[in-house]
C-alpha cells in the first residue's frame, strides 16, 4: 500500500488509531537516491519539501497544497512524481544540506539553457497558432499523454489530426502558453488542475485573442485554445439568411426585433453559433435605440452597441450584476450573453417587464424547452405566461454542408450502401436527390468533403394559445399544437436539407439522431424493430 493511500485512510477514519509512518533519518531512504537538481530551486523556494531523483517527494505536511503544486511543476518539467512520504523538518534540512556543488552548478547552467529553450518554444507556439489561423480553424487541441501528444484542429465543427509530437515538447509549449503569453502570466501552469486563461497575439498584422482552457487527463492533460476574432468569417456578421434561417423564420425574428419590449430567447448547445446569431439580430435593431450587450467574452464587434465584457470569476462583474447596472444606463435593448443562473434569469425578467427589449441565450434542447429551463431557474409559469414577457423563442444547431464540387450521389457511395434501404424507405423518390461526401474529397474543400456549416433552427412566436401551454408547463402538447399549425422544428429543417442534396444524411444524423420511419412514428414498435423492418 502506498503512503498516499495511508493518508487517505487516515483522514477518512478521522482520528482512528491508524498510525502513519514518519521518516526521521537518512537511513530510511534509499542511499542511491539523490536530491533532484531539476527541482532544487523550486524546493528551496518552498518550505518543508524535497524531491528526489527517483521522483520520491519528501514533505513535512503530506496533506498540503504544496505537494499538489510540486507534482504539477514536476509534470511540467517532464518528471514523473513518485511516492509522497511524511518526514521531519530535520530530515529535509539534512537532505537539502547534502548537495554536490559541482553537479548543482551544472544544473544551473542547464537552467540557462532551459530559458533559451523557452524562447524556442515560444516561437514554436507562434508557428502552431499561425498554422491554425491560416487553416481557418476555430479550435486547437493539444492532447498530451504518456507516450505521445496529438495536435488536432477543429474546422467547420470537425476535428482532424494536424500533427503528432513528443510529449515533452507539447508539455513545454503548453506551459509556455500559460506562463509566458497569457494576460495574467503570474500563476504557474499546473496540469493537475483545470485552468483558464486568455492570450492576446498578433499574427500577420492581425490582432487576435485565444481563450485557453486545460484539464488533467489520464497520463497527461488536454489544452484547448479557441481562436477568437481571427478569420474574415469570424469578424464579419452574416445575415440570418446567410446563416441558414428560412425566410419565414427571418420574418418572425425581424418582427420581434421591432417590438418595444419583451424577451427574445435563443437556445442551443455550446458551439451552436448562438453568439453569431445574436450579433446578426443586433444588426437588425434600429440605430436610434441604445443597445447594451453583456458578453463572455466579447467575440464580435457590434457597431451600434456598448459591449461589456463579463468576468465570471468575479461576483461584481457577472452577467447579473452588469445586467442590473445596464438597466440604470437608460437602455432600450439589453443583450444578456447567457442565462446560467437564477440571478441572471431574474434580471432578464425584470428588464423585459420594465419596458426593454431583451435578448438572451440558454442551454436547452428545443425552443419550447426554454420554458422548462426557466422554471428550473425559479421563474413561475404564471410570470412566464405574462403577455409582456416572452415574445419569441428560438433554437438552433449547426450542420455541415457538402462541398458542391465533389459531393456524389448516395447511390454511388459504398460507405452509405448498408443504410441505404432505411433512407430509401424514408425519403422515397427524393432519395435520387440525396448527395453525400466524396470518399476522396477535392482540392476546393481542402480534402474535407464539406463546404461549411449551416444553421438548422426552429422559431416559436408566443401567441395566446402558446401562453396557455406555458402556464400549464405542457411543452409536449404545445409542440403537437405548433406542428398542427404548420410549424417546423429543427429536425424537419435538417431533413429538408438532406432531401435537397445539401447535407450528407450521416452528418444530419449526428445532429438530429436517426432518420427513419421507425424513429419518427408516434409509437415505437419493438417487435417490428427487432425484426429489422424499417
Ligand atoms: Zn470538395
Amino acid at each position: 500500500m502506498s503512503t498516499d493511500e495511508h493518508t487517505t485512510r487516515f483522514k477518512r477514519a478521522g482520528g482512528s488509531p491508524f498510525r502513519m509512518k514518519v521518516l526521521t533519518s537518512q537511513a530510511d531512504l534509499d542511499p542511491k537516491d539523490r536530491i533532484s537538481y531539476e527541482m532544487l530551486s523550486w524546493c528551496q523556494e518552498h518550505e518543508g519539501i524535497v524531491v528526489m531523483n527517483s521522483g520520491l517527494i519528501l514533505t513535512t505536511d503530506i496533506a498540503s497544497r504544496t505537494v499538489q503544486n510540486c507534482k504539477g511543476v514536476m509534470i511540467n518539467k517532464g518528471l514523473r512524481p513518485g511516492r509522497v512520504m511524511q518526514v521531519t523538518q530535520e530530515l529535509i534540512t539534512v537532505v537539502l544540506g547534502n548537495i554536490d556543488q559541482d553537479a548543482f552548478n551544472q544544473q544551473q547552467d542547464g537552467q540557462v539553457a532551459a530559458e533559451i529553450e523557452v524562447s524556442k518554444q515560444q516561437k514554436r507556439l507562434r508557428i502552431l497558432i499561425q498554422e491554425a489561423v491560416s487553416a481557418e480553424v476555430s479550435d486547437l487541441h493539444i492532447e498530451v499523454r504518456e507516450k505521445m501528444a496529438r495536435i488536432r484542429f477543429r474546422k467547420h465543427g470537425e476535428l482532424y489530426l494536424h500533427a503528432e509530437w513528443f510529449p515533452k515538447i507539447a508539455r513545454e509549449i503548453a506551459s509556455v502558453a500559460f506562463n509566458k503569453e497569457t494576460d495574467y502570466a503570474t500563476s504557474h501552469f499546473n496540469p493537475l488542475v483545470p485552468q483558464n486563461a486568455s492570450m492576446p497575439m498578433e499574427i500577420d498584422g492581425q490582432e487576435l485573442r485565444l481563450r485557453l482552457a486545460s484539464v488533467p487527463a489520464h497520463g497527461g492533460f488536454d489544452v484547448v485554445m479557441r481562436i477568437l476574432g481571427a478569420t474574415q468569417e469570424q469578424t464579419k456578421v452574416p445575415s440570418l439568411q446567410e446563416l441558414g434561417y428560412t425566410d419565414d423564420q427571418v420574418k418572425l425574428i425581424t418582427r420581434a426585433s421591432k417590438l418595444p419590449h419583451g424577451a427574445i430567447l435563443m437556445a442551443g448547445p455550446t458551439g451552436s453559433g448562438k453568439t453569431t446569431t445574436l450579433a446578426s439580430c443586433m444588426s437588425m435593431v434600429e440605430l436610434d435605440r441604445k443597445v447594451y450587450t453583456i458578453e463572455d467574452p466579447v467575440e464580435k464587434y457590434i457597431e451600434n452597441a456598448t459591449q461589456i465584457p463579463v468576468n465570471t470569476d468575479k461576483e461584481d462583474r457577472s452577467f447579473a450584476s452588469f445586467g442590473r447596472a445596464s438597466l440604470r444606463m437608460d437602455p432600450d435593448v439589453i443583450v444578456l450573453g447567457e442565462m446560467r443562473d437564477e440571478d441572471t434569469a431574474a434580471v432578464m425578467v425584470r428588464a423585459a417587464i420594465t419596458g426593454h427589449l431583451v435578448y438572451s441565450t440558454i442551454h436547452t434542447n428545443s425552443a419550447t424547452n426554454i420554458i422548462t429551463r426557466l422554471s428550473d431557474l425559479g421563474i413561475s409559469n404564471i410570470l412566464l405566461s405574462d403577455g409582456s414577457l416572452l415574445k419569441c423563442l428560438m433554437y438552433q444547431r449547426l450542420i455541415v454542408t457538402l462541398c458542391p464540387q465533389c459531393a456524389v450521389s448516395i447511390k454511388d457511395s459504398a460507405a452509405h450502401a448498408k443504410q441505404l434501404p432505411r433512407w430509401q424507405d424514408f425519403f422515397k423518390d427524393k432519395i435520387n436527390n440525396i448527395r453525400v461526401r466524396n470518399e476522396k474529397p477535392c482540392e476546393a474543400c481542402r480534402h474535407l468533403g464539406i463546404q461549411g456549416r449551416k444553421v438548422v433552427a426552429e422559431v416559436v412566436w408566443i401567441d395566446d394559445k402558446g401562453r396557455e401551454f406555458i402556464q400549464k408547463g405542457d411543452t409536449y402538447n404545445w409542440e403537437k399544437y405548433l406542428k398542427s399549425q404548420g410549424w417546423r422544428d429543427h429536425r424537419d429543417q435538417a431533413i429538408y436539407l438532406v432531401s435537397e442534396g445539401l447535407v450528407d444524411p450521416i452528418d444530419a444524423e449526428k445532429v438530429i439522431g436517426e432518420i427513419s420511419n421507425t424513429f419518427s412514428t408516434d409509437t415505437f414498435n419493438y417487435t417490428r424493430f427487432a425484426q429489422g423492418e424499417n
